[in-house]
C-alpha cells in the first residue's frame, strides 16, 4: 500500500511517498515557492536529488506537479497515480476541535477551518493542500494527523494557564503543545526497548531543533509539554525566546513603540540563540562562534542546556521518577556537546551517559542507547520520523473506515 504524506505550508508542499508494505520511503521532495516562482525539489530514494523550476500558481497545481513527477517515466517511481491508496496530511494545530487523527470530510475540514483563529498561517496552508489533493485525487481517502493531538491527554493542571477563567475560555487560551507526532514517535520507540511495561514507563522526550519542545510521557501518554498556547512557549529556541516574564511584553512594546504584530515577530524571529548570541539562530554557526571565543554565543548555549536540565528536573518530579531520557531532532541528534552538557551532574536524577557512545550513537543499534552501565535511567538518541508516523496513522484510519 502506497501512502503519500503531505506537509503543506503557506508557500510550500513537502511530500514523502511510503510503501507501507515494509514501511519503506520511496520518494520525497518539496514543491516550493507556491504562488511565487515555483521550484520542485524531488528525489527517488537511491537516486540523485533534482531541483527544477516549474510554474506553481497554487497548491492544486503543486500537488498535480508532484503526482505527475511521481509517475514520470524518467524522474518517477510509480506506474500510475492510482497506486497511491491514501494521503496523510500533517496538521500543526488542531485546537480543541481535532484531538485525534480523522478522515478528511466536510465536517473535519470545517473543524480545521476553526483553527484559523489559533494558527492562521499554518492552517491556511493545510487547507489549501487538502483542497489541492481533493481536486487532484478525487476519491482517494485522506487523513488529518494532528501535531497537537498527542498532548490532548494532559491533565487540566498542566494545560490550564493561571489567568482569568472566562477570558481564557472565550479565547481558547490553554496549553496545546506541539511537535506531538515527533514526541509520540520517539517515546513509542523508547517504550519498545525499556524493561518497564509501556503502560508504566516514565519518559522525557527532548525534541531540540530550530524549534524545541520537551515532553513528559507517562504510561505512553503525554502529561505535560513545554510548548504552550503557541510554539513560542518553553525553552530557548533558534530565534524564539521561549517562556519569559510576560511583563516584558508590554514593557518592550511601550519602550520601543512597537505594535502587537511587530512584538510577536520580534519574539519569534529576533530572540533565542540568535538574540542572545547576536550571531545566528543556527546551532552550527553558534558553535563556530564559541570556538572563536564569542562569549555571548557561549551564554546562549549555556541557557539552552540549563533550561533543558530544569525541564528534566521538573518533569521527573511530575512523574515521580524517570526511566528514560530521549534526545531527538536537529540539535538533539547532531550536537553531542548539548547531550553531554545536559547529562552532566545529573546523577541525582539517575542520568549518566557513556561519552564514547554519545559520540558514536549512529553506529549503535536503535534506540541509540548512550547511557552508562550504572545509569538508573536510560538515555537514548532516536532519529525522529514524523512522516512515517503520519503514514502509519493514515493506514490505521483507512483500515477502520
Ligand atoms: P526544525 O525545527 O526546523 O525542524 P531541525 O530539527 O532540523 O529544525 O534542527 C535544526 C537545528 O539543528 C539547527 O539549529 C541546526 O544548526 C542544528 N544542527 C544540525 N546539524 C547539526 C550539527 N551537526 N551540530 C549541531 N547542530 C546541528
Amino acid at each position: 500500500m502506497y501512502v503519500l504524506v503531505v506537509n503543506a505550508g503557506s508557500s510550500s508542499l513537502k511530500y514523502q511517498l511510503f510503501d507501507m508494505d515494509g514501511e519503506k520511503l520511496i520518494a520525497k521532495g518539496n514543491a516550493d515557492r507556491i504562488g511565487i516562482d515555483g521550484v520542485l525539489e524531488h528525489q527517488v530514494i537511491g537516486r540523485d536529488k533534482t531541483k527544477t523550476p516549474v510554474p506553481l500558481p497554487d497548491h492544486a497545481a503543486a500537488i498535480k506537479t508532484v503526482l505527475s513527477t511521481l509517475v514520470d517515466k524518467d524522474a518517477g517511481c510509480l506506474d500510475s497515480i492510482s497506486q497511491i491508496s491514501a494521503v496523510g496530511h500533517r496538521i500543526v494545530h488542531g485546537g480543541p476541535w481535532l484531538t485525534h487523527p480523522v478522515m478528511v470530510t466536510d465536517e473535519s475540514v470545517a473543524d480545521l477551518e476553526k483553527c484559523m483563529l489559533l494558527a492562521p498561517l499554518h492552517t491556511k496552508g493545510h487547507l489549501q493542500g487538502i483542497e489541492g489533493c481533493r481536486k487532484a485525487m478525487p476519491g482517494v481517502p485522506q487523513v488529518l494527523v494532528i501535531d497537537t493531538s498527542f498532548h490532548s491527554t494532559m491533565p487540566p493542571k498542566a494545560y490550564t494557564y493561571p489567568i482569568d477563567w472566562d477570558t481564557a475560555q472565550r479565547n481558547y487560551v490553554r496549553r496545546y503543545g506541539f511537535h506531538g507526532t515527533s514526541h509520540r514517535y520517539v517515546s513509542g520507540v523508547a517504550n519498545e526497548y525499556l524493561d518497564v511495561p509501556a503502560d508504566k514507563s516514565k519518559i522525557i522526550t527532548c525534541h531540540i531543533g530550530n524549534g524545541s519542545s520537551i515532553t513528559a510521557v507517562q504510561g505512553g501518554k503525554c502529561i505535560d509539554t513545554s510548548m504552550g498556547f503557541t510554539p513560542l512557549d518553553g525553552i530557548i529556541m533558534g530565534s524564539r525566546c521561549g517562556a519569559v516574564d510576560p511583563a516584558i511584553v508590554p514593557h518592550i512594546m511601550e519602550a520601543e513603540h512597537i505594535s502587537p504584530d511587530e512584538m510577536a515577530d520580534w519574539m519569534n524571529k529576533k530572540c533565542g540563540l540568535l538574540g542572545v548570541s547576536g550571531v545566528s539562530s543556527d546551532m552550527r554557526n553558534v558553535r563556530r562562534a564559541i570556538e572563536e571565543g564569542n562569549e555571548r554565543a557561549r551564554l546562549a548555549v549555556d541557557i539552552l542546556v540549563y533550561e533543558i536540565k530544569k525541564f528534566i528536573g521538573g518533569y521527573t518530579a511530575a512523574m515521580n521518577g524517570l526511566d528514560c531520557l530521549v534526545f531527538t531532532a536537529g540539535i538533539g541528534e547532531n550536537d553531542e556537546l548539548v547531550r553531554s552538557e545536559v547529562c552532566r551532574d545529573m546523577e541525582f536524577f539517575g542520568i549518566k551517559i557513556d561519552e564514547e557512545k554519545n559520540l558514536a550513537w549512529r553506529s549503535l543499534p536503535v534506540p541509540g542507547d548512550i547511557s552508562a552501565p550504572d545509569s538508573r535511567a536510560k538515555v537514548f538518541v532516536i532519529a525522529t520520523n514524523e512522516e512515517l508516523m503520519i503514514a502509519r496513522d493514515t493506514v490505521a484510519m483507512c483500515s477502520m473506515a
